[in-house]
């Protein structure tokens, strides 16, 4: 399976990183070993000392498929769930200072969480969806899927000109604003229209 993400895809966190508005969205991968298995703590890598939350709406693929239209694009998921695409800031910032890939920032191993899957029937339409995390019991993030710049269907059919979309891919959506450093002890959870899909502790 492969996990694609969408970086920049709401505009209060693109101005608290001061990037530009992108044309088209901006898209990356993270490979299967960063996920960070269930019930372990996240373990902050030696290599940052600047390592962000982004707490964000994730899809899982349950069909294949390319070159997907927009209008179609529902078809090919129905669990919606609630992830964080764990981001080492000081390395991804050296390596967009030189145009270089983000990988090793945002791929490492433990730097994609993935929480609890809910059927979409279950849920509010996905262009709907309130979000949040809170980092010791304290909200630092909240969003909703209404102020994303591309519609999650919108995505699918974006990423699906690129990419083969296989059964069991997930699709990362892009956080909103609040996005911060975590540290030692700290517990993390994440809420998806009030329901609690992850908890995890930073170690
Ligand atoms: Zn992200």
């Amino acid at each position: 399976m492969k996990i694609i993400c969408i970086g920049r895809n709401y505009t209060d966190h693109i101005k608290e990183l001061s990037n530009e508005k992108p044309t088209d969205p901006v898209v990356f991968l993270k490979p299967d070993t960063s996920i960070l298995l269930k019930g372990q703590p996240f373990f902050i890598p030696e290599f940052s000392q600047d390592v962000h939350h982004e707490v964000e709406i994730l899809v899982r693929i349950n069909r294949i498929g390319k070159h997907i239209q927009t209008k179609f694009a529902h078809k090919y998921y129905n669990e919606i769930g609630l992830g964080i695409d764990f981001t080492a800031r000081d390395l991804q910032a050296k390596l967009k200072a030189k145009g270089l890939p983000w990988e090793k920032a945002k791929g490492f191993d433990g730097a994609a969480v993935i929480g609890k899957w809910l059927p979409k029937e279950s849920l509010p339409h996905v262009d709907e969806l309130n979000f949040s995390l809170t980092k010791n019991g304290k909200t630092v993030q909240s969003g909703s899927s209404r102020l994303m710049l591309w519609k999650v269907d919108e995505l699918i059919a974006y990423v699906s000109q690129f990419f083969t979309l296989k059964i069991g891919d997930i699709l990362f959506t892009g956080t909103p604003a609040g996005v911060g450093p975590v540290a030692l002890n700290d517990n993390l959870v994440g809420t998806l229209e009030g329901k609690e899909l992850f908890s995890i502790k930073v170690k």
